[in-house]
């Protein structure tokens, strides 16, 4: 084991997070640093039965929190958002470790984790229902909205902690128990974020037991959460693929699903476009976490006009971008999560060759630590494949630093472009014309749930409601008011008369 190794490192950061020795040794779960492929852990894996107790103590904790005031279940997110600000450093170190994020942001992704925190504890005490005018005298009629019981959460690799705080620090506060599938990729990350939060269930003193709970495996452990009658949300994030799965499951069973899938981004870039302003933009939509953010730009589509001027800086930032260790400063691309992700980008320029595309970058690189020794994880240089028109894998998700560009000649061919793919999360227009950008954001623009301009489609905020349309699943989380999914609504009519008017004037009287 040369320093380059992960291992010891890893073994100091949990214990300082607070994660046991029994939860990450003896298990069948192997967890590896992607910064060196080797396996860093071995992780206890849930069997059915475990995930069926989880969600019977998660279901028995829900009895008692449902009935918490709500700013006082806000404290409990309080508290947590203290236990994260202190161990910020240890925690997005783990991210980086475990994910193979660059520093900036693993810190980054537990300052979301930390700023839905904040919008959870404000919003413990705006959990409001409407009046609403009745058409009956003497009446009211109001909404009040309940928690709605134990949540479902299946998360993804590539936002090991952040995705799961989106939906915890709302559950947590709208009154709902969670229980967690992680990806089987990031396990570790799923331990330290309960012991963190088990620290501030200490300090809070009298919550239920099981409010959180972490259930570690694949698939088969997750399906098994979605399949639970006393789980009546699932919020499920991850491939198209996924969610193919979990939405008719969850469907059957009249279920919530809250679906957070896969996306195809692109932006269009306008002949008034800010160049200097485009290129930061796209070059962190498009290579920033290696390509793998649901929202990174896969897609350019660049006006006849200034392609020729726009494209070789690009390549110029393709050629140059710092890949490497992530943990190294300077560092800019860290390795993709595993040599199948790795193989899928080789398949994707092989095709985008085969359907006449030209390739810059994209090749194996040879990373090394530190100490000058060589890594064995998958890092690949980002790749820019120039193609004649949006075909072939152009049209796909590849898990991986590839984008595409293709030109364009009028506003209403590069808007047709932009829609005409499966996916609808996010999208971008770089234009200094304020009638291309309203047209963008119009309803016969970007048909995505996320539509900015002069900003890539990459690096959202918690106040937002985020996901988005078409295979992306259609689900909303973190701001705005995606907190009513984590809530059932009831109407409430109050009759404070001494008659019974029958709405629509229905006559209905009995001896
Ligand atoms: P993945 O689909 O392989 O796995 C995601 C999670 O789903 C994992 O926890 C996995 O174990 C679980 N899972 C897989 N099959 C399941 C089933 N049949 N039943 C229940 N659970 C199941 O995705 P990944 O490789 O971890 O992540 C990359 C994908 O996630 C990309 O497509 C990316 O766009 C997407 N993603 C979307 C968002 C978003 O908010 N829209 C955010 C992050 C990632």
């Amino acid at each position: 084991m040369t320093n380059a190794s992960a291992v010891h490192e890893l073994a100091a950061l949990l214990d300082r997070l607070g994660v046991p020795l029994a939860a990450r040794q003896g298990g069948t779960l192997a967890a590896r640093s992607p910064i060196t492929g080797e396996v860093v852990a071995t992780v206890r894996e849930a069997s059915p039965d475990d995930v069926e107790a989880a969600v019977a103590r998660a279901h028995v904790a829900f009895a008692a929190w449902r009935l918490v005031p709500a700013p006082r279940r806000g404290e409990l997110v309080r508290l947590f958002g203290e236990e994260l600000r202190a161990a910020k450093a240890d925690l997005a170190r783990l991210v980086t470790l475990e994910a193979g994020k660059i520093v900036s942001e693993g810190l980054g992704e537990v300052q979301e984790m930390i700023d839905i925190c904040d919008f959870a504890v404000g919003l413990s005490r705006q959990l409001c229902g409407l009046t609403i005018a009745t058409e009956r005298a003497s009446h009211r009629m109001m909404e009040t909205w309940h928690p709605l019981g134990v949540v479902g959460i299946i998360s993804a690799f590539n936002f090991p902690v952040a995705v799961w705080a989106w939906n915890a620090a709302l559950a947590l506060v709208c009154g709902d128990p969670c229980v967690w599938k992680p990806s089987e990729k990031t396990p570790l990350c799923a331990l330290a974020t309960q012991a963190l939060l088990e620290r501030a269930l200490a300090r809070f003193g009298d919550a239920p037991p099981h409010l959180s709970q972490v259930v570690q495996g694949g698939a088969a452990v997750g399906a098994a959460l979605v399949n639970h009658p006393l789980v009546p949300l699932v919020s499920a994030t991850g491939s198209t693929a996924m969610g193919r799965k979990v939405g008719p499951a969850l469907a059957a069973r009249f279920a919530r699903a809250l679906l957070e899938l896969g996306g195809n981004n692109a932006a269009i870039v306008a002949p008034s476009a800010d160049l200097e302003l485009a290129v930061r933009a796209i070059a962190f939509s498009a290579m920033g976490t290696a390509g793998q953010r649901c929202t990174t730009l896969r897609r350019l589509l660049v006006h006849d006009d200034i392609y020729d001027a726009l494209l070789p800086r690009l390549a110029r930032a393709v050629a140059t971008v710092p890949v490497g260790d992530p943990r190294r400063e300077g560092t800019l691309v860290g390795p993709l999560i595993d040599e199948a992700a790795s193989e899928a980008m080789t398949r994707a320029l092989a095709a985008a060759v085969a359907a006449g595309g030209q390739v810059v970058g994209g090749e194996a690189v040879a990373a090394v630590a530190q100490d000058g020794a060589a890594l064995g994880g998958w890092y690949r240089r980002p790749a820019l494949v120039e193609m004649p028109a949006q075909r072939g894998p152009m049209l796909h998700e590849t898990f991986a630093p590839i984008l595409y560009v293709t030109r364009y000649r009028a506003l209403e061919e590069a808007l047709a472009l932009q829609n005409a793919v499966a996916q609808g999360l996010s999208s971008s227009i770089f234009t200094s014309d304020l009638r291309e950008a309203e047209r963008f954001m119009a309803a016969d623009g970007s048909d995505c749930g996320i539509a900015n301009v002069n900003l890539g489609p990459s690096g959202a905020e918690i106040g937002g409601a985020f996901g988005g349309e078409k295979e992306t699943g259609g689900g909303r989380e973190s701001g705005s008011d995606s907190w009513k999914a984590y809530m059932r609504r009831a109407t409430n009519t109050i009759n404070y008369g001494k008659s019974l008017p029958l709405a629509q004037g229905v006559r209905f009287d009995v001896e």
